[in-house]
């Protein structure tokens, strides 16, 4: 209803988007004012990151390829060491949301420029979210500095990404964008993202699982994943990734996997509630939203009970404590009976009513 009025704050980040787009790393590195860049991948890409370095040769100060999931701040600490050790001037992180967060952690503390080869669809490179873990708890901060000022997609950079992977990646960024649907803040700019990045993904996916290197269906699941990243970095995120946040902090459960499971669920909980916000996404889905994210979660065979991350049942009442223990804005209700009753069928892997 556009005489509601709303707010909208467009994202400041540079965004080069194509295949064979890598090669810009070194102008764009410049471009920054740059002269030294400290590279950033996991060990997984650590040979990636060795290529990168030959290819950009004397605008390397040094490389850490130590990055891990949930960004430890032990790791943070021992990569800002190296930084400095090696006088670096900017930080390139070549990976997906893990790497990534490394990134963020150490331009928020030193304000270093910070340039992201995105190659996963977690959608971090576009947002001013960085969670970070300490003695077992993992904290989020906002703040404008964590926004990376520079994002490389290259498509080729994700034909390696493994099926499995790519599938719940690719969930966790519909995620984004169904919750973006019904944030309270939600604006018809990013609404626009949130159907345009869901529809990318939903079409993409299925071909990526029968051709992994089929470079135009990589690179619509990539478009797709910065719209929905762009998404969750704009407006606030609900029952969704609340949920999810605590069942990762709490069980150590990993991050897209447990958003694939839950996303047909916590769908569902909402379903009634935000139907009219719903509806250009569930009309994606022939009308049932949750029943159709299921189907897919299917037909992709991907993950769809917590059973299978090797949960123990008996976690879930304790995730369900927590998740009540904090108010926040969602369409419906959060009790700790639905919550409960949410979890049970996730758990099982059963498709929603
Ligand atoms: P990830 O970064 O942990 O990547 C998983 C593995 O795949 C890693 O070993 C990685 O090196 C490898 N990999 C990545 N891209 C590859 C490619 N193209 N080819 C081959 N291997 C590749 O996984 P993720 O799901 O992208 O990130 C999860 C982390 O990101 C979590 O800690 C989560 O909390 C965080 N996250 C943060 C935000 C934010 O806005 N702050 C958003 C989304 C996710």
């Amino acid at each position: 209803d556009l005489t509601q009025g709303f707010t909208y704050q467009g994202a400041p980040s540079r965004v080069l988007f194509g295949v064979g787009m890598l090669a810009r790393v070194a102008a764009e590195i410049e471009g920054m004012g740059c002269k030294r860049a400290f590279l950033l991948s996991t060990p997984f890409q650590a040979a990636d990151i060795a290529t990168l370095a030959k290819e950009i040769g004397p605008l390397v100060a040094g490389t850490f390829t130590d990055a891990q999931m949930h960004t430890p701040v032990d790791v943070t600490k021992q990569a800002l060491a190296v930084f400095e050790a090696c006088g670096a001037d900017c930080i390139v992180s070549m990976g997906g949301g893990s790497t990534i967060g490394l990134g963020k952690a150490i331009a928020w503390r030193n304000d270093a420029p910070h340039l992201v080869i995105a190659t996963t669809y977690a959608g971090s490179e576009v947002t001013d979210i960085l969670g970070q873990t300490e003695g077992g708890v993992k904290s989020t901060v906002r703040d404008l500095k964590i926004r990376p000022e520079v994002v490389i997609y290259d498509a080729a950079l994700t034909t390696g990404l493994p099926i499995g992977m790519s599938v719940s990646s690719g969930l966790n960024a519909m995620a984004h964008a169904i919750e973006g649907l019904y944030a309270p803040d939600a604006n018809p700019v990013t609404s626009l993202m949130a159907v345009e990045g869901i529809r990318a993904l939903k079409a993409a996916l299925p071909l990526i699982v029968r051709t992994p290197d089929d470079i135009e269906a990589r690179s619509s699941a990539l478009y797709g994943s910065w719209l929905c990243g762009v998404v969750l970095g704009s407006v606030a995120m609900s029952l969704h990734h609340k949920l999810c946040h605590t069942l990762g902090g709490a069980c150590d459960l990993p991050h897209a996997e447990t958003h694939a499971i839950l996303l047909p669920h916590t769908a569902a909980y909402n379903a009634s509630a935000a139907a009219r916000e719903l509806s250009p996404a569930s009309a994606l889905f022939g009308g049932d939203l949750s029943g159709g994210l299921y189907d897919l979660s299917s037909d992709l065979n991907a993950p769809r009970a917590l059973r299978d991350l090797g949960l123990d049942r008996g976690a879930l009442d304790h995730v369900a404590d927590l998740a009540v223990r904090n108010p926040y804005s969602n369409p419906r209700d959060v009790t700790r009976d639905g919550i409960m009753g949410l979890l049970l069928r996730a758990y099982d892997g059963t498709r929603p009513e």
